[in-house]
């Protein structure tokens, strides 16, 4: 008899799972709110603009009955409709009161915390220097909370040097909650070395789920060839992840299935690191893990760099 082939080795593979990763307090408290009005309502019940920016997210509550619009314009009257979690301008919430619409709002508690700083400024008298990503939903909601021409967005550090404001203009700054930390600490570094007088959010605007992904990430990725960060293309946070990997030596590749690796990226590669943006599910995780599983010989280990614990409470209307 014939001695039996030997099967072929795959390839030996290290993993580091990062951690934190994936979903935080405003994006689990986001989808139940869809999730409950659906259970309420039943449907359809209407969302403007994406709830969180992950397909994944969005054709499973498609799937249970929400429908997706970018404008209130497409939501029928007689029907609830939400606001995501990246928060939206006052005239919105304002035409839908107008219209009759039972709205429900699913911005972020952290987003909305900003908002309220934005109006407390104004109202001080300052004008404020806005660090965020032109065109972002969260931008475009947060410059609706002031009156037009209150508010200069600043996206890098040579709109930094461009701005044309006095030594005794009253200035206040405050930022996007999704930023790259590093990024934006030299550009308020850059704002308060030409404007000594600007005025500080009193904590930082950049949300914990953020800083706690970024460092989780900062810390696998000199230890890895390639890091694949998980998350949509128009996820602030997820594109964050993929320059900070990056910075951190590795070679990062943002993905959002698994169907999306190509095993030649593997080639030659003997450690892998893994991260999530903000909104993306741990079900694409997992995905990705045995997807790799498939590929290699796996061998995977998470590494914690902090514990979350934030949770935020449902608007009371979806509280029975
Ligand atoms: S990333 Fe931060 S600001 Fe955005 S939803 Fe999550 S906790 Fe809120």
């Amino acid at each position: 008899m014939n001695a039996p082939f030997p099967s072929p080795t795959k390839q030996p593979l290290r993993l580091l799972i990062a951690a934190p990763r994936g979903f935080c307090a405003g994006v689990d408290r986001a989808i139940e709110i869809v999730e409950r009005a659906l259970d309420i309502y039943g449907s359809p019940v209407y969302v403007r603009h994406e709830i969180v920016h992950n397909k994944f997210v969005v054709d499973s509550l498609k799937a249970k009955g929400a429908v997706f619009v970018e404008e209130l314009d497409a939501v029928p009257d007689g029907v609830p409709v939400i606001f995501s979690a990246h928060g939206v301008p006052k005239s919105v919430p304002r035409e839908a009161t107008e219209r009759g619409l039972e709205w429900l709002d699913a911005t972020c508690p952290l987003v909305s915390k900003v908002h309220r700083q934005a109006e407390r400024q104004i109202e001080a008298g300052r004008h404020i220097l806005f660090i965020g990503h032109a065109g972002h939903p969260e931008v475009i909601g947060t410059f609706g909370q002031v009156p037009e021409g209150t508010m200069t967005l600043v996206e890098t550090l040579e709109d930094v040097a461009k701005l044309d404001f006095g030594p005794d203009d009253e200035l206040a700054y405050l930022s996007q909650t999704t930023l790259s930390v590093d990024d934006t600490g030299a550009i308020i570094r850059a704002i308060e070395a030409r404007y000594p007088q600007v005025v500080a959010p009193k904590a930082e605007d950049i949300c914990y789920a953020t800083s706690n992904r970024q460092a989780a990430v900062k810390q696998i990725s000199p230890l890895c060839q390639l890091v694949f960060v998980i998350g949509a293309p128009n996820s602030s946070n997820s594109l964050r992840l993929v320059e900070v990997a990056h910075r951190a030596g590795a070679c990062a590749q943002l993905i959002q299935r698994a169907s999306d690796i190509d095993p030649v990226w593997l080639t030659g590669v003997e450690t892998v690191g893994i991260t999530a943006g903000a909104s993306a599910p741990e079900a694409l995780v997992n995905e990705v893990v045995a997807r790799l599983k498939e590929i290699c010989d796996v061998e995977a280990e998470e590494v914690v760099t902090a514990k979350e614990h934030i949770t935020f409470k449902l608007p009371r209307q979806l509280v029975r």
